[in-house]
């Protein structure tokens, strides 16, 4: 079986395929495997309650969201029965609950005796079964709208577009993704800061558009996810006082300004970490309509459609889902 893609969702579905006596293929385009994980906060995490996620994400489909949400635990003892140490045994955030790793320690782990071939691309003729794990399509959605890239720099729709020149389907959601509101060129950002350097004050700040005109709405989701997609290519965030993140944009050489009413204005810009739409599977994380192809990750959509939820989360149970009907 050939995987796609060696971050969480491809290197979960490796080990537990091993596990269940198959022999998997990783091919990873990047010079290193880990994709997005290496790089994240690590917080492998869901919903407490149900009805949260319903309302948080209220365009993802139920069924994928049941999945997720009933198998995330037993999924990070699997995690935690590998040898996984989490560094957080629970969220900090009282809505949701789940674990926190170190990105490094989890992907040498995973890593770990998994036939894994660098900068080798899915070859457009590849053949099922196959397991896409290319992490959606944000390199080519911050291309397009021009916003800053904040994850991976490999995953540009490479699953995508193989799945669909075979007929697959798309998923609600597919010009919605992840990302946060970040400061605006000129600012440095390297894959280190793409952590600390997240603005995240927005629900205290008024949000201006580059004409001064006022977009500040009416409310902001508590993950702020909704204001890099309001924020798009540029924006002013302005509030009453300074704070550590916009301090870090200062000496990330962003531009921060102090106003003649003294509040303080930071030129920012909307960042895309991952997609939300994507192919469209079923709960086995099978494309619909192929044979034999599964779709795991961030490659399959409509799970966090109208909102956000862990992309980790879902890479990790999609990841088992498939190897597990893979060896079915
Ligand atoms: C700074 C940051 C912080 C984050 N914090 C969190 C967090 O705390 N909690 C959370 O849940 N999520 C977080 N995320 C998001 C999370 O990292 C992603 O949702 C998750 O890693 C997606 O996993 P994936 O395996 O689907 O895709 P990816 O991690 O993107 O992996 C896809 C892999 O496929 C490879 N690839 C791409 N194209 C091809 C191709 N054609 N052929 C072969 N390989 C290909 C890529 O190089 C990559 O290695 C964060 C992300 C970032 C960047």
């Amino acid at each position: 079986m050939l995987i796609a893609g060696a971050g969480m969702a491809g290197l979960v579905a490796a080990v537990r395929a091993r596990e269940l006596g198959l022999d998997p293929v990783v091919i990873e385009k990047g010079t290193r495997p880990g994709g997005s994980m290496l790089l994240s906060s690590c917080v492998v995490w869901r919903h407490l309650e149900w009805e949260d996620f319903r309302a948080d994400c209220p365009g993802g489909d139920d069924a994928q969201q049941r999945l997720v949400w009933e198998r995330l635990d037993d999924a990070l003892a699997w995690l935690v029965s590998l040898g996984a140490e989490p560094v957080w045994e629970d969220t900090e955030n009282p809505r949701t609950t789940g674990k926190r790793f170190d990105p490094r320690a989890l992907t040498t782990l995973l890593a770990q005796g998994v036939d894994i071939r660098l900068e080798a691309p899915l070859p457009p003729r590849a053949e099922p079964p196959l397991v896409l794990a290319t992490g959606g399509f944000g390199g080519r959605l911050a291309r397009e709208r021009g916003l800053i890239l904040r994850a991976n720099p490999w995953s540009a729709g490479d699953g995508l577009d193989w799945a669909l020149s075979r007929g697959a389907r798309l998923t609600a959601g597919m010009g919605e993704f992840y990302g946060r509101v970040m400061p605006a060129r000129p600012a440095r950002i390297r894959e280190q800061d793409f952590v600390p350097l997240a603005q995240l004050y927005g629900r205290e700040a008024r949000v201006l558009t580059d004409d001064g005109r006022d977009i500040t709405p009416p409310s902001v989701a508590w993950h702020e996810n909704d204001l890099a997609q309001l924020v798009g290519r540029s924006a002013w965030f302005v509030v009453e006082r300074t704070n550590d993140r916009i301090e870090a944009a200062r000496a990330a050489g962003g531009t921060v300004v102090t106003r003649d009413d003294g509040s303080i204005a930071v030129h920012v810009s909307g960042s895309v970490t991952h997609t939300i739409g994507g192919i469209l599977v079923d709960t086995s994380a099978r494309v619909i309509g192929l044979d034999g192809v599964w779709a795991v990750g961030v490659d399959a959509g409509g799970i966090a459609t109208g909102g956000y939820s862990s992309g980790l989360a879902q890479a990790l149970v999609l990841g088992l889902a498939a190897a597990e009907d893979a060896a079915r």
